[in-house]
């Protein structure tokens, strides 16, 4: 059989030419477009595959967002706050503790959201000895997509959407990034832009360019997880829970049997509403970038549903006798696979010992246990490239080892990094430098003005003084158990492991 077969190269059109290319329309991809043109950018384009914006979040229906307070702070606001602030007043689209109750271990509120997964902290995490309220939102993914279409329509003079576009390919002159090729129902087109960010989640274009980058090759990490989400309808998760916690070895059962049942690791998380819950899955050492692995996933994913549902009928009727198919993601649940090896990489050690980064751009509570869950310092080289340049990749596939990638490629990082490439993006076409040469100082003033906290930030500090004061008093989250270990033995990342 032939194994290679030559392109002739031929001439591209080019279909138009901006200051700020964003390819993907996720998470990362939507907010970079947003906050670019808030930030002053003139002609942005937002290219994306599907027809829809949000990418895992909506179409592959990542319903919850965790962890984005601490104590009593909200440290993740920005454009991830917009989204639910936005979604508040539309029936059934969010559910979560306000802003307002956050951090709050009064009995009645803790109840009221314990069945509700990382609503409420564990005992000891999230900065509260007691149980506490944490800021943590659960939410219907179409109203998601029309919310985050409404978000692209209010700046429609400066954001031009190409839906079902896809980008192949970057074109270069020498090692600066000039333009992508992509393809639609039109054919091979070009689109020309000062700077190009990659928000495809697994670098579909930096790896094309020159770059840096790793695959996963850590089986053990959540990130090596393909999926495919899809949700139960007509179930009482609230009497889920509540069998859940007064029959012995329930637990136990449902995750055996679940696991015998489909043949892979899947548990039901609940959702915005009591009579729906979603399935999350966990594929391990899949890559999201292999054909094989991905169409492996979504063939044996839709082939175990009914048979799983049949098995909660059974197991517990008391919540699932009604229970039926609600619907299934329109895409596959891609975790990580190609990951920027960028100016800097991301690693336990930043998480442990509270790394302070000049070039911050987002400082954010995670899911990381290892300081508590405490807020973190992003910095801008975790999004830019080596070698490269007019180039930023946020989202997913940004710079951070096996372990650290595991609690940064969540829905609020990829929101908070997207949200700092784009600012960047428009001061660096503003002033007329590389990305590479941007003023950060002025980046940053612009993130803070567009609600995003920010550690040592004269602007942040005048208008939210409280927020330092709540990390030094509580020293970062430091000192667990896990993070003496770590500083003192620098043991196995196995040990440090979210699950
Ligand atoms: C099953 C599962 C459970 C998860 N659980 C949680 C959770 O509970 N909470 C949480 O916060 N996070 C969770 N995550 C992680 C989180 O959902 C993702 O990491 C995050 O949403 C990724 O955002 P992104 O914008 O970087 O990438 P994506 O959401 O993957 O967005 C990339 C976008 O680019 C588009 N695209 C890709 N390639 C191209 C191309 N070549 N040309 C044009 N467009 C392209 C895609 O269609 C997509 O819209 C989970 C992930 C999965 C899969």
């Amino acid at each position: 059989m032939l194994n290679q077969f030559i392109e002739t190269e031929g001439p591209v059109p080019v279909y138009d030419t901006c200051d700020i290319l964003v390819v993907g329309g996720g998470a990362a991809g939507h907010s970079a477009a947003v906050a670019a043109v808030r930030a002053g950018a003139k002609k942005v384009i937002l290219m994306e595959r599907y027809g829809y914006m949000g990418g895992d979040a909506t179409g592959g229906y990542v319903i919850m967002v965790p962890n984005l307070s601490w104590y009593d702070k909200s440290f993740v606001r920005g454009l991830q706050e917009e989204w639910f602030t936005r979604l508040k007043n539309i029936p059934g689209a969010v559910l979560g503790p306000d802003l307002s109750e956050i951090g709050s271990t009064e009995k009645i509120f803790v109840n009221r959201w314990k069945g509700i997964h990382d609503c409420a902290s564990r005992a000891g995490f999230n900065g509260c000895k007691e149980q506490c309220l944490v800021r943590s939102v659960y939410f219907e993914p179409n109203q998601l997509k029309i919310e985050m279409d409404k978000m692209l329509l209010e700046h429609k003079e400066n954001i031009k959407v190409l839906c079902h576009s896809w980008g192949v390919k970057p074109i270069m002159d020498g090692d600066a990034v000039k333009g992508v090729i992509f393809e639609s129902k039109e054919g091979r087109q070009a689109v020309l832009a000062q700077v190009v960010i990659d928000a495809t989640g697994d670098g579909d274009l930096f790896y094309q360019t020159g770059a840096p980058y790793e695959k996963l090759t850590d089986e053990g990490c959540r990130s090596s997880a393909t999926a495919l989400v899809w949700r139960i309808g007509g179930i009482d998760w609230n009497a889920y829970t509540q069998w859940l916690n007064t029959t012995p070895g329930a637990f136990g059962m449902i995750v055996q049997g679940l696991q015998k049942v489909a043949g892979y690791k899947t548990m039901p998380l609940p959702s915005n509403q009591n009579d729906i819950c979603w399935m999350n899955n966990w594929f391990y050492g899949r890559d999201c970038s292999n054909i094989n692995d991905i169409t492996q996933t979504e063939l044996e994913v839709r082939d175990s549903i009914r048979d799983i549902i049949e098995f909660f009928r059974e197991t517990v009727p008391i919540a699932f006798s009604h229970a039926f198919l609600y619907d299934i993601a329109p895409q596959l649940g891609a975790r990580c696979s190609r990951r920027l090896i960028g100016e800097y990489v991301m690693s336990i050690r930043d998480f442990a010992t509270a790394s302070k980064f000049d070039d911050v751009i987002a400082w954010h509570s995670t899911i990381c246990q290892i300081n508590d869950c405490g807020p973190v310092e992003i910095p801008y080289r975790c999004i830019l490239p080596q070698k490269v340049e007019n180039m930023l990749c946020p989202g997913r596939h940004l710079s951070a080892d096996t372990a650290a990638i595991d609690w940064l490629n969540l829905i609020p990082q990829c929101v908070g990094t997207g949200q700092a490439a784009g600012v960047a993006a428009a001061v660096a076409v503003q002033d007329g430098v590389s990305v590479r040469r941007v003023d950060i100082k002025k980046v940053q003033d612009i993130l803070v003005d567009q609600d995003v906290p920010l550690p040592r930030n004269e602007k942040f500090s005048a208008k939210a003084p409280d927020y330092q004061k709540t990390v030094e008093e509580h020293e970062y989250g430091l000192y667990t158990d896990l993070a003496k270990e770590y500083i003192e033995k620098e043991g196995s990342i196995d040990s440090y492991r979210q699950w």
